[in-house]
């Protein structure tokens, strides 16, 4: 079985729709098929703003979601990044063969920091790609599902490997970056132009994992329309509609023609409360799971603690070649 790796980071109390869709759910799916490893990035969400009363929970809220959804901490290695400290001196080890310019060209670091300026952008930020690397390379993945966003890291990644393959000899697998199949792309539902996000999206724009079902029945009523009435899918004339054209089609299976069909001649009203239903069943057994699942904190971090072993298990194994590869001294 190939092995994947994926991570998402701890940076709101609640995934939404886009994450589960466009993620949460090919994971659980690719349990079937892969050597599952999936963790909880809070690393990565340290090289921004943060609280720390706010990233412990949301670290276990994280997780909570990742079990909740179907990830199952006994078929997948399911664990909190930071839980596992070979991570950090692979980066180091990694950091050391970057090129200063080459991590100069990754243009997530030029978007994210540039709304303060790369002056007030932490040097966390910038090495933000080799802790990703580092995350990967750690774990011999075969695999590793790959949004736009992220390519150029896994491009580096690959980078990396090999140059340091081809310098201390063959130590790293080189991943493929792959996109799930299914894996749509969800929209803010007041701002269609922009992809439903955690840190960047409307509170209204988002369809939260732990919404209740009534603040989630108004989300998608009120979410904006197109000029029209009409019910079909046009991304560049209607994205507000096809937005939820497709979220309908994504969790009730149904065909985006079929539901054009079906819709013929109904109004936006009509559709949207088909929609909320079809979303309010999906979620509520994950939310529902979800806070059992956080109302025992003890047993959720006596779970992640299980993962974290296995995960060093693997970690350990190549970060111990890598430090003989490179002449470190053997720890005592
Ligand atoms: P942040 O705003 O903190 O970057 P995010 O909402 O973009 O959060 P990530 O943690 O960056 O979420 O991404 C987690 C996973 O969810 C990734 O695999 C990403 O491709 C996927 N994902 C995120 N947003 C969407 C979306 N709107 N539609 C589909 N997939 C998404
Ligand atoms: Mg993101």
């Amino acid at each position: 079985r190939p092995r994947v790796l994926s991570g998402m980071q701890p940076s709101a109390d609640s995934l939404h729709l886009g994450n589960y869709i466009g993620a949460l759910r090919q994971w659980v799916a690719m349990q079937e098929t892969h050597e599952t490893f999936y963790f909880v990035a809070d690393r990565h969400s340290i090289t921004v703003d943060f609280d720390p009363a706010q990233l412990r929970h949301r670290t276990r809220a994280t997780a909570a979601q990742f079990i909740a959804a179907g990830v199952d901490p006994e078929r997948s290695t399911l664990f909190v990044q930071s839980q596992v400290p070979e991570h950090s001196e692979l980066t180091w080890v990694l950091g050391c063969i970057t090129g200063f310019g080459e991590a100069s060209r990754m243009t997530q670091f030029k978007d994210k920091s540039a709304k303060g300026g790369a002056e007030r952008a932490s040097v966390g930020l910038f090495t933000y790609p080799v802790l990703m690397a580092a995350d990967i390379l750690i774990y011999q993945a075969h695999q590793v599902p790959v949004g736009d966003d992220q390519r150029q890291h896994l491009e580096l990644t690959r980078d990396l490997a090999e140059r340091f393959n081809q310098r201390f000899g063959r130590t790293f697998r080189l991943p493929e970056g792959f996109i799930p199949p299914q894996a749509a792309r969800i929209y803010d539902l007041q701002d269609p132009a922009a992809k439903m996000s955690k840190s960047g999206s409307h509170p209204q724009g988002i369809v939260e994992l732990l919404d209740e079902p009534g603040p989630l029945r108004k989300k998608i009523m009120r979410a904006v329309t197109d000029t029209g009435s009409e019910i079909r899918a046009d991304k560049e004339n209607k994205p507000g509609v096809t937005n939820l054209l497709n979220i309908h089609s994504a969790l009730s299976g149904e065909p985006v023609p079929e539901l054009e069909k079906r819709f013929d001649g109904a109004g936006y009203g009509t559709f949207k409360k088909e929609l909320a239903e079809v979303v309010i069943d999906t979620l509520a057994p994950i939310r529902e799971r979800a806070k059992e699942l956080l109302a025992d904190p003890a047993e959720l971090d006596r779970l992640l603690a299980a993962g974290a072993a296995r995960a060093r298990a693997q970690a350990s194994a190549t970060l111990a070649q890598v430090r003989e590869r490179i002449g470190f001294l053997a720890p005592p």
